[in-house]
């Protein structure tokens, strides 16, 4: 059983590593990107609401994440445990999660932030060619997660669940690091 949050900015990994972590001890990965860019794709009213944001690097607005985030946090295989990627995005939204948490009487065990140069961010996010990954969206992507993403760090340090773990290495290596923790 883990219940594992991944924090880091864009570009850091995260989706990746998470998922691999997931797969292998076989909890649900809970990604709120994924789940929002379906929504698009599909053109649902979560989606609709969603896609302006997104395409303009934004945080979609709080209400939107935490309704999603709390009704897959509700479905019976989240019982064995899970891992968080791309949710809480800012304080709101943790303080949010705490309550949410509270209520189902779980509690997660780590948070692992993933940390990586801007450099090396920038440079890899133009690599991976989604469709928020123009140089002009990433710059905003970067700039929100300093000003409302980053201040996690220390919501989570102060509350000594926090592990930083060096994202620029090879895959592998961070991967290894990761099965280490969990
Ligand atoms: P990601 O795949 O995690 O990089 O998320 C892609 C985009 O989805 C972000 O740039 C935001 O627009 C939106 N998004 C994902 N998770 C959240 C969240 N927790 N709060 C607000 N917006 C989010």
């Amino acid at each position: 059983m883990a219940r594992l949050i991944f924090l880091g900015p864009p570009g850091a990994g995260k989706g990746t590593q998470s998922k691999v972590l997931a797969d292998s001890h076989l909890i649900p990965h809970i990604s709120t990107g994924e789940i929002l860019r379906e929504a698009v794709t599909g053109q649902t009213p979560l989606g609709m609401k969603a896609q302006r944001y997104m395409e303009r690097g934004e945080l979609v607005p709080d209400q939107l994440v935490v309704d999603l985030i709390q009704e897959r946090l509700d479905k019976p295989d989240t019982q064995s445990g899970w891992i968080l990627d791309g949710f809480p995005r800012n304080v709101i939204q943790a303080q949010i999660l705490d309550f949410i948490l509270s209520k189902l009487s779980h509690d997660y065990d780590r948070v692992i932030n993933l940390d990586v140069p801007d450099e090396t961010l920038v440079a890899r996010l133009l690599s991976r060619g989604r469709k928020d990954d123009n140089e002009e969206v990433i710059r905003r992507r970067l700039e929100v997660y300093r000003d409302q993403t980053a201040p996690l760090i220390s919501y989570y340090e102060s509350r000594e669940k926090l592990v930083t773990v060096d994202g620029n290495q090879s895959m592998e290596a961070v991967s290894s690091a990761l099965n280490n923790l969990a």
